[in-house]
């Protein structure tokens, strides 16, 4: 079946569906919502997938943007955790996202922040983490081990540092996505070519064992879904759907730096956060030239918003552990903008940067298989969990999870001549996106294209500006980037539609 996701097969899956019973409704398009929807239609079930807004509108978009092998699980002692993670970013990085998923080098300054005793257990804890590579079958090749640098090889990947006592740094490897939100793109993507109807737009406003009542964002129509077993995968929100879920939620704000911030890094960094011992800031340069800088982990209460700010103290904080290693200070006006995420932590008694990152499935009285926890490194088992639970519970018709063994859509091969950027964010479809972008060259911002913009309408599922600046594409993390895109952006939409 055809994977492109647009408003046309909304308007008609979504009419389809208001007709019929479906083996599964997953309720949330997140990453772990996606998957699940994969999941259940790759082992033969009828799904329904809805999202209130977009795909990736939650917290899938707001990630450090790492698949990782969980070095901070192997910390805390949580081996298992750590050992999904490395088996999880092998099948990432060799079979379903190669195109999405890449190594990246990291590296760890040796400043006087850090005690060679400290920097002693790092470099055990990055020895160990090599080894659960090799036991999830990584191979080097993909991953490199991790090395011990001087000063002068230190400073070649990140000419920003500071020379003053610096040491030398600890090199380790981990995999980086080109974009979080452009992994649910191709999961949902993948998911749609198996014939799950894939549905945005559609705010589930009470869920049951028997289905859910659907509001149409769109129109405002409420109408019935029946479904045989409802997973619901709404992340922080779970707990508004189902009261038996208590999430503790924790908010991670990263900084948004332009591009030449940073002048010269190659490699992302690890940076200790003073007074803590097992908690390090990233520095992560993207491929666009932007730099984030993360993150941040405090406990938040209350009703939790559509789209979580990123307070003012959280933005200092960041800038003062990143001075503290840089040769010329980034000043509070360099900083371009900042983003939030809220972590869908299980409620537990500790701090939020000690609960286990482990995910949960829950199955509550009403009959709804919930989950929640995780990361986005783990999507797929996480969905395979819950489809399993959801498969058992209602004696649903099918057998075990396949998605190990499925390329996402762009996982094929990549055609020859097409430029390097399209090739990191389209794959295989990079030739088809290219004959749009040399059709349509103007520039809407970061490099990107009308062309561009275009693909994700007829393809992706973008059904309005905010759709594809903020999700699509990233443009929209710098407001200033995204006021210049808009008119560009909302006339792209005009055409597009009415074509
Ligand atoms: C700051 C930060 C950095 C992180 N960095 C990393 C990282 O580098 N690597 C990693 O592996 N993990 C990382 N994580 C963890 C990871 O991002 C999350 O665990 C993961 O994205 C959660 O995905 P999800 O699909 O479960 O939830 P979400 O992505 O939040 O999806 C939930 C969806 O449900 C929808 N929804 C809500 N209510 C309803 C409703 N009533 N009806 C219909 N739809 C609804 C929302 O619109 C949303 O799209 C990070 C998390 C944070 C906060």
């Amino acid at each position: 079946m055809d994977s492109s996701l647009n408003a046309r097969r909304r308007a008609r899956e979504l009419r389809e569906v208001a007709e019929e019973r479906v083996d599964v409704l997953v309720v949330g398009l997140g990453a772990t919502g996606a998957g699940a929807a994969l999941d259940a239609a790759s082992r033969g079930l009828s799904v329904a997938a809805i999202d209130a807004h977009d795909l990736a509108f939650g917290t899938s978009r707001w990630s450090s943007k790492m698949i990782h092998g969980g070095l901070r699980y192997l910390a805390k002692g949580q081996v298992d955790v750590a050992y999904e993670s490395a088996v999880e970013r092998g099948i990432l990085l060799r079979r379903t996202a190669p195109h999405l998923v890449r190594a990246h080098p990291y590296m760890l300054p040796l400043t006087s922040a850090l005690s060679r005793r400290q920097a002693a257990l790092v470099m055990a804890g990055y020895r160990l983490g090599d080894v659960l590579r090799a036991a999830a079958r990584t191979p080097r090749r993909l991953l490199p081990g991790p090395a011990r640098l001087n000063a002068a090889r230190a400073h070649t990947l990140a000419p920003v540092l500071s020379g003053d006592g610096l040491r030398g740094a600890l090199l380790s490897w981990d995999g980086r996505l080109v974009d979080d939100a452009r992994l649910v793109v191709a999961i949902a993507r993948t998911a749609a070519a198996h014939g799950a109807r894939v549905l945005t737009r559609c705010r589930a406003l009470r869920l049951s064992d028997q289905g859910a009542t659907v509001r149409d964002e769109l129109t405002g129509e409420e109408l019935t879904v029946r479904a045989r077993a409802v997973i619901n995968a709404t992340g922080v929100w779970a707990g508004s759907l189902d009261p038996e879920v208590r999430l503790r939620p924790s908010r991670g704000t990263h900084l948004v730096l332009r591009p030449g911030t940073l002048p010269g890094l190659i490699a992302g960094m690890h940076l200790p956060i003073p007074g803590e011992s097992n908690r390090f800031a990233l520095v992560l340069p993207q491929r666009d030239g932007r730099v984030y800088v993360g993150l941040t982990d405090e406990p938040v209460d209350g009703p939790v918003p559509d789209v979580p700010e990123a307070p003012e103290e959280d933005v200092r904080a960041l800038l003062d552990v990143l001075n503290g290693v840089l040769e010329t200070q980034v000043t509070r006006e360099a900083v371009a903008g900042a983003y939030a995420g809220l972590r869908p932590l299980l409620a537990a008694d500790g701090r939020t940067a000690d609960l286990s990152r482990r995910h949960a499935v829950l199955l509550s009285g009403g009959g709804v298989v919930t989950v929640v926890g995780g990361k986005l490194t783990t999507y797929r088992r996480m969905a395979e969990d819950a489809v399993d639970r959801a498969v058992s519970s209602r004696n649903l018709p099918a057998g075990r999870s396949r998605t190990r063994k499925i390329p996402l859509v762009g996982a094929g091969t990549q055609p020859s001549g097409v430029p390097a950027r399209l090739a990191e964010r389209y794959g295989s479809e990079a030739g088809a996106v290219h004959e749009l972008v040399k059709a349509y060259p103007e520039e809407v911002g970061l490099g990107i294209t009308e062309g561009e913009l275009m693909w994700s309408v007829a393809h992706e599922g973008a059904l309005d500006e905010g759709d594809l600046l903020d999700r699509r594409t990233r443009i929209g993390l710098v407001r200033e980037d995204r006021d210049r895109a808009l008119a560009t952006t909302r006339d792209v939409l005009d055409r597009t539609r009415h074509a």
